[in-house]
């Protein structure tokens, strides 16, 4: 019932160009792909270009981060009805790295996760522990927190929407993912508190799993009954890798 879901994090990769010839290559390695839902997730920049490259394929776009406030003086900040206009049905909310490098706190997440939902984007709110977290014991009450106040501003029907990306920071990037009856585990304990916080929602809510996916561990962590699919970064931003990821899912 839930469909799954593989998203491509560029982060502050690639310009117009070389955007646009990712997004083509995405689209034409993807074609016949059915039952998967596919976003890519460009630099703000280049969203426009992406947008048009992806016109007419079902892989749809999203962004990397928004501003809560609709509108007003925030420099250097993008709303979600910017997003929107632009042709965005996804955005990423509270990336590790936006967390760890740029001081984004838990509820400065929740105001965008809200901000996200109200905007009619579906939000992909990522939660992770970090090595010190884990080593002292931590993981599962940094996910709960983050997840709890990340999703404060969210009613039932919004929930539903939601999509989680659970993204241990130290396999972000590193080669070294989790294992899948790992990522498995805490989506299970995600379910549970989803369900806890907003009742038959939580059954709707799309489980990802994130850190240095590639098309040879996919398929260890969609094997898992709770996990819905996966947020890659590195792999995305090869369109062969990125197809295969995705084809992987479909089989
Ligand atoms: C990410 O940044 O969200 C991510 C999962 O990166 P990578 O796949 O490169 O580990």
């Amino acid at each position: 019932m839930r469909a799954p879901l593989i998203a491509g994090n560029w982060k502050m990769h690639t310009t117009v160009r070389e955007a646009r010839d990712l997004a083509s290559g995405v689209a034409s390695g993807l074609a016949g792909i059915a039952d998967v839902d596919v976003v890519v997730c460009p630099p703000f920049t280049a969203l426009a270009e992406v947008g048009r490259a992806l016109g007419g394929s079902p892989v749809e776009l999203g962004a990397q981060d928004l501003h809560w406030e609709s509108e007003g003086a925030y420099t250097g900040e993008i709303s979600a009805a910017m997003l929107w206009d632009l042709g965005c049905t996804y955005v990423i909310v509270g990336h590790s790295e936006r967390r760890r490098l740029l001081g984004e706190e838990d509820e400065a997440v929740g105001r965008k996760v809200a901000a996200a939902a109200s905007g009619e984007l579906i939000p992909i709110l990522c939660v992770g522990e970090s090595l010190d977290e884990r080593e002292a014991g931590r993981t599962e009450r940094i996910i709960q927190t983050q997840a709890r106040i990340g999703t404060l501003g969210l009613a039932s029907e919004q929930a539903a929407q939601l999509v989680v990306a659970y993204e241990p920071v130290w396999a972000i990037g590193t080669g070294v993912p989790a294992t899948g009856a790992e990522a498995g585990r805490i989506a299970r304990l995600l379910r549970e508190w989803l369900g806890e916080w907003f009742g038959d929602a939580a059954a709707g809510i799309r489980i990802l799993y994130g850190g240095s996916v590639t098309p040879e561990t996919i398929g260890e962590f969609v094997s898992q009954p709770e996990v819905d699919g996966a947020l890659v970064g590195g792999a995305s931003l090869n369109a062969g890798a990125f197809a295969a990821i995705v084809r992987a899912v479909a089989v």
